[in-house]
C-alpha cells in the first residue's frame, strides 16, 4: 500500500516552509535569520520546529524510532492536518463510529468534508461488516478511538486487525486513554501497516493539558506529510521545556496512572450502591459511563450543587448517561455525599 496515492494533490505538490533555522543544521555563531530580537529574553528565539530533543525523549520513553513521531498542538492538530492532508473538500468522506470523541466531525465539518456514521453495535464494538461494505475509493480515514470516548471501552483486537486490512484508506486509533487501559498499545504494530496512525496525549494520563501536546506514531512516509504541512513552529518553547522535564519523571507518571485505576473502581463500587443508578459501564479511561434514571434531573441537580459532569444523554447508544471524570479521592467524596442529597430530593 504506498500511502501517496490517498493523498490530496495539492498536498503532493506543496512546497512547504521553509525557515532558514530549519535549512541550517550546524551551531552557529549568530543568529540573523529570522527576524527575532538579539536580547536574551529566555524566549527570544524560534523553538525547534521538529522538537528534535522532546522526540528523543518520547522515543526512548515509547521504545519507537524517533524519526517515526510528529508532535502536535494537542492531538487535535494532528487530528485537523489528517483530514487535510487525505480529503479532498465535497468529494473524500471520513468514517466515524458513533457515540464518539466530538472533534472528528467538527474538523471535517471545517473542512467541508462529508462525515459517514457507522454506529458502534450494543457492545459498543466496531460493524466491522459494514464499515468494509460501504467504504471506497473516497473513504480516505476511518477513526478509531480506543478507548472509546464517552464509551469507556476497548475495541477487540481481532475487529482492529480487519480493519487496518480491509478499509481502503487511512486507519487513525486514538488511543488518549491508553495508559489507563489494560490492553496493549496499537504502537508495536504500526510497522506492519503502512496506513495506522496511533494517536496518543500528554492531555490525560501526564496530567498535562494545559500544555496542549499531543503525539502522532506511523510510519515516515506519514510523518513527512504532517511535518510538511504543519504550522512551522506548532510545538511552543514553553511546552517542550515543561514536557521534557515531565519524561525526566516517569514515576509520577505510573502514580497517577495508578490512583485513577483505583479511584475508578473505588468510585465505581460507591456508585453502583445508590438506585438511581442502573448501569456502569467498564471502563479503561480515567471516567465511567453511568446509566441513569433520569441523566437531565441528575446532570441539572450536580450543576446546581456546582459539580460539572458531562451529559451525554442524547448521543445515540448513550441514552440516559452522564460521564464522570475520576477525581481526586476528596473530589470523589464530595461527588458521592452530594449525590446523597439527590438521594434524598
Ligand atoms: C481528551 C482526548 C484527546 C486529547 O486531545 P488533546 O488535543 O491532545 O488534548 C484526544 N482524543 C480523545 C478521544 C480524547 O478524549
Amino acid at each position: 500500500m504506498d500511502i501517496r496515492k490517498l493523498v490530496r494533490k495539492n498536498i503532493l505538490e506543496l512546497t512547504p516552509y521553509s525557515s532558514a533555522r530549519k535549512e541550517f543544521k550546524g551551531k552557529a555563531r549568530i543568529f540573523m535569520d529570522a527576524n527575532e530580537s538579539p536580547f536574551d529574553t529566555g524566549y527570544n528565539r524560534y523553538p525547534d520546529p521538529l522538537q528534535l530533543s522532546l522526540k528523543q525523549k518520547i522515543s526512548d520513553w515509547r521504545n519507537f524510532p524517533s524519526d517515526q513521531i510528529f508532535l502536535g498542538n494537542g492531538s487535535d492538530e494532528a487530528i485537523d492536518l489528517l483530514i487535510r492532508i487525505f480529503c479532498e473538500p465535497g468529494q473524500d468522506e471520513i468514517f466515524l463510529l458513533p457515540p464518539t470523541y466530538g472533534m472528528y466531525k467538527v474538523c471535517a465539518n471545517i473542512s467541508g468534508v462529508a462525515v459517514k456514521n457507522i454506529p458502534l453495535n450494543t457492545d459498543f464494538q466496531p460493524d466491522v461488516e459494514t464499515i468494509l461494505d460501504r467504504s471506497n475509493s473516497t473513504s480516505k480515514l476511518l477513526f478509531l478511538c480506543s478507548p472509546n470516548n464517552p464509551t469507556a471501552n476497548t475495541f477487540e483486537a481481532s475487529k482492529i486487525t480487519q480493519l487496518l486490512s480491509g478499509f481502503p484508506g487511512m486507519v487513525i486509533i486514538d488511543e488518549a486513554y491508553i495508559d489507563f487501559a489494560d490492553q496493549e498499545s496499537w504502537l508495536t504494530k504500526i510497522q506492519e501497516f503502512p496506513n495506522l496512525v496511533v494517536l496518543q496525549t500528554f492531555s490525560k494520563a501526564w496530567g498535562l493539558a494545559g500544555l496542549r501536546l499531543g503525539m502522532a506514531f506511523a510510519q515516515q512516509p506519514m510523518i513527512e506529510l504532517l511535518n510538511n504541512v504543519k504550522p512551522p513552529y506548532n510545538v511552543n518553547q514553553l511546552t517542550q521545556e515543561k514536557a521534557l522535564e515531565a519524561l525526566e519523571n516517569k514515576k509520577r507518571l505510573h502514580l497517577y496512572i495508578k490512583g485513577a485505576r483505583n479511584q475508578r473502581e473505588i468510585l465505581r463500587k460507591e456508585l453502583e450502591a445508590y438506585p438511581f443508578v442502573q448501569k456502569i459501564y467498564p471502563s479503561d479511561t480515567n471516567f465511567l459511563l453511568v446509566k441513569v434514571t433520569d441523566a437531565d434531573s441528575l446532570y441539572h441537580f450536580l450543576r446546581s450543587q456546582s459539580i460539572i459532569v458531562r451529559n451525554r444523554s442524547t448521543l445515540p447508544g448513550c441514552e440516559g448517561c452522564l460521564r464522570i471524570t475520576v477525581g481526586t479521592p476528596k473530589e470523589n467524596e464530595i461527588l458521592l455525599a452530594t449525590l446523597n442529597h439527590y438521594q434524598q430530593a
